[in-house]
């Protein structure tokens, strides 16, 4: 295989460059994949305007992207059930399986996990977003009937499936949910399948309200405009069974957990930085707060719903661009008015 391959390499806030990369040969229990299509997430955002997030900060160049999917060119002699040609989901979630936690079945929080495009650890663990890459099988979902848009949905749907999974059941409860981008859309669509009985959804756009409706929400409030329409389940302590919280913005968890029925769960999957928790509320209506933090098995659950079509991700993906246009889809992507998931087409073209 000598065909060039285009990476998404990021050098610095702003500096995002398009570079050939090698392509290594393919162990026995690896597959070589073609790329078609790949999400850009909030954390691919964060390396790109701000170099990082929190402590966490860019020390080397870095591809980016964790949501993808493509067509297998080759696979090794070991890697069973997976054919050459076949479009594949492909979990960037590669846990050590030996480690104190993988061994409990806590594969999210493996203590030597390589997740794609991650500058957690050092050296960083390079992204995805490659026209072509060398995977292990067992990442690899096969994702026959699905399109690659859909199949690289599989990774946020992933994320969202694990968080409605910490919640525990929703059936008949009221659920909050807020923050309503690609996460919160896609965990409106999980909580409806779940069983909850009514879903109340809030952003601070209503173009993104009206998104998070057709998502399965019944009711939507822009909490910019009118916030005094959430205070209404404050009543009695609370109305809300279940908050799950997706922006990461310190308003909506507080807003949140006001409206939170004693005994109710809260769940942060929103990754905002310090956020400070209500604890005294927490404390006096005995919630109970859980995070939530990636997925290990409900990667291919994720895929199987939308085979299934159980979940249809289809117009939560707003923008694709050619990968050689990554940085004007970049810069549509961090622009939440104009975009919900944006993602990258990386087709075959050998004068690139
Ligand atoms: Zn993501
Ligand atoms: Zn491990």
């Amino acid at each position: 295989m000598s065909s060039a391959n285009i990476a998404v390499v990021v050098h610095a806030a702003k500096d995002l460059r398009l570079e050939t990369r090698n392509v290594r040969d393919i162990g026995s229990d690896e597959a070589l994949i073609e790329m078609k299509a790949g999400g850009i997430c909030g954390s691919d955002l964060h390396y790109f305007n701000h170099g990082g997030f929190g402590s966490i900060r860019l020390r080397e160049p870095m591809a980016l992207g964790h949501e993808v999917a493509g067509e297998i060119l080759d696979i090794g002699a070991g890697a069973v059930g997976l054919n050459v040609g076949q479009l594949v989901a492909i979990s960037p979630s590669c846990p050590c399986q030996t480690c104190f936690y993988c061994l409990k079945g806590q594969q999210n929080h493996c203590l030597d996990m390589k997740f794609y495009g991650s500058a957690m650890p050092y050296p960083h663990i390079q992204g995805a977003f490659q026209s072509k890459l060398v995977v292990k099988a067992n990442q690899c979902v096969a994702a026959d009937g699905l399109t690659s848009a859909e199949a690289a949905m599989a990774e946020p749907l992933a994320v969202c499936l694990h968080a409605v999974n910490q919640a525990g059941s929703l059936v008949g409860k009221t659920v909050l949910v807020t923050g309503c981008g690609p996460i919160g859309c896609l965990t409106i669509m999980v909580a409806r399948r779940s069983g909850a009985a009514r879903i109340i959804a809030t952003d601070i756009s209503d173009q993104t309200l009206n998104t998070a409706r057709d998502c399965g929400a019944d009711e939507v409030i822009n909490t910019k405009d009118e916030p005094q329409k959430l205070e209404l389940f404050e009543r009695d302590k609370g109305q809300i069974d279940i908050h799950l919280e997706c922006s990461g913005a310190q308003p909506a968890l507080a807003s949140g957990v006001a409206c939170l029925r004693p005994g109710g769960t809260l769940v942060q999957l929103g990754l905002g930085g310090d956020m400070t928790v209500p604890m005294q509320v927490l404390t006096a209506k005995e919630i109970a707060l859980r995070g939530s933090f990636r997925f290990h098995s409900e990667f291919s659950v994720a895929v199987e719903m939308m085979r299934s079509g159980l979940i249809n991700v289809d117009q939560l993906v707003t923008h694709s661009f050619d990968v050689r246009e990554a940085i004007a889809a970049f810069e549509i992507a961090s622009d939440r008015s104009r975009s919900m998931k944006v993602q990258l087409i990386f087709t075959d073209n050998e004068n690139g």
